[in-house]
């Protein structure tokens, strides 16, 4: 049965609020409920969803960093219905704990260790758990190709290989990088620490988070090598996956639809929402490549040296009523005009308040929605302390002035990232606002 989750007085601004399916959450423009799909779905499946979304909601679509499919746009009386006929389709549908797994989990030859069988063991064992945070979040990834590292979880457990034994790595709390070592243990070990770590953190109430439990511990303070879902990924059957995703992780259902029926007329099998706003598509090598163009020409982000794909960009004006600019707008504008500074180094996040949805985490440089100006804010969150605050109207103009900064002071070798970081907030603010 579908309960609304709402905060009348500030819909957009709840922390710890998690939409779901039968939990819809009320946002600017109305209800957006999540579809938490656990394994690939046929084209013509997602093909069904995204009609749905047009007939319930406003048919606008997100993919979320995350990898969750989500339906904007709904009513109290429709988001009842989109649950039934949802539910109806017999979808891979997650039912409580979020146990997320990296999207090619038991089909990634490069993996230490399949993910999946632990994944569905603490599921099960947690089913009953009751009294954690709404958002908690369990990570277990087998090392393999596409890696989960730069999301944020409560407990993750990581494979490494010892001594020629798998071993599981338990951090608590943040990405890989910045996540606490608890301990690092065999298989079924890992599994008892995993849900004696959740009982823990039910017992401690509805707010409490992996972070809470572990301020004695080490910081992790390894960043594993990333690759970016926007590529051809073998598969180890001999097929392959091809990440394709709409910019800023948002699109109509229409253009949703009309590429997952290219993907039917070409034979592709599967379909799975994917970290980094991606969608991985599964066939052979040939259909997959036609599939790529095809997305390519229809506006998708399919390469990971698309600038789009290096900016994380909220909802924003006009959409959500707390957004203050029109994120996706800047952000199209800065993709075309500071290609060099988007590197790929770090995202450029486009926030249109300091809630920062589209990139909880600190990068490098963030432009945020305020009341009466914008902020800018460097190596912090969204809400973290600006270096400068300008007018809405010269939100582009001062980008492209800190691009043509980096630009001139780049050392060679240096990506934007760590020349952002040496130029330091006084010398951003005197760029940012000249004279
Ligand atoms: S960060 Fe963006 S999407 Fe989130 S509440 Fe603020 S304006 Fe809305």
């Amino acid at each position: 049965m579908t309960a609304i989750a709402r905060d009348r007085a500030d819909p957009d601004m709840r922390r710890g609020a998690c939409p779901a399916l039968s939990a819809p959450m009320m946002t600017g423009d109305g209800l957006l409920a999540r579809v938490p799909l656990t394994a690939a779905i046929a084209p013509e499946q997602l093909a069904d969803l995204c009609r749905l979304a047009m007939r319930h909601g406003n048919g606008m679509i997100d993919i979320s960093a995350r990898g969750n499919l989500q339906i904007r746009g709904l009513s109290e009386t429709s988001a009842p219905r989109l649950e039934a006929e949802v539910r109806a389709m017999d979808l891979p549908l997650r039912d409580g704990l979020a146990v997320e797994v990296p999207p090619l989990a038991g089909e990634d030859a490069t993996e230490i260790a399949g993910p999946r069988p632990l994944a569905d063991a603490i599921r099960d064992r947690a089913r009953d758990l009751q009294g954690l945070a709404p958002k908690t979040s369990v990570i277990v990834d087998g090392a393999g190709r596409l890696r989960l590292s730069g999301l944020i979880a409560d407990i993750r457990l990581v494979a490494a290989e010892a001594d020629g034994e798998i071993r599981w790595k338990i951090l608590l709390g943040g990405t890989e990088a910045s996540g606490r070592v608890f301990n690092v243990f065999a298989e079924t070990q890992a599994i008892e620490a995993t849900v004696s770590l959740l009982e823990k953190l039910a017992s401690l109430g509805s707010d409490a988070r992996g972070r809470d439990i572990a301020s004695a511990l080490p910081v992790n303070d390894f960043t594993a090598a990333t690759v970016s879902p926007f590529t051809l990924h073998p598969l180890s059957d001999g097929t392959f996956a091809t990440g394709i995703g709409p910019a800023f992780g948002q699109t109509h259902a229409e253009n949703l639809i009309a590429l997952c029926n290219e993907a039917t007329r070409l034979d592709i099998r599967t379909v799975k929402p994917a970290l980094d706003h991606s969608l991985l598509f599964s066939g052979s090598q040939a259909t997959c490549r036609t599939l790529t163009a095809f997305a390519a020409d229809t506006g998708f982000v399919t390469s990971s040296t698309d600038p789009r794909g290096h900016i994380a960009a909220c909802t924003g004006r006009p959409a959500c009523r707390s957004g203050t600019i029109a994120t996706h707008e800047i952000a199209t504008r800065a993709a075309a005009e500071c290609t060099d500074l988007l590197d790929g180094s770090f995202k450029l996040h486009v926030s249109g308040c300091p809630k920062g949805c589209a990139h909880p985490q600190a990068t490098a440089l963030t432009l945020c929605g305020m009341p009466d100006h914008v902020s800018l804010v460097a190596s912090a969150k969204a809400s973290g302390q600006p270096f400068a605050s300008i007018a809405f109207a010269d939100t582009n103009a001062t980008l492209r002035r800190l691009a043509d900064l980096v630009r001139s002071e780049r050392r060679s070798g240096e990506n934007s990232a760590a020349c952002l970081a040496r130029i330091g907030p006084d010398r951003l603010r005197q760029a940012a606002i000249p004279g």
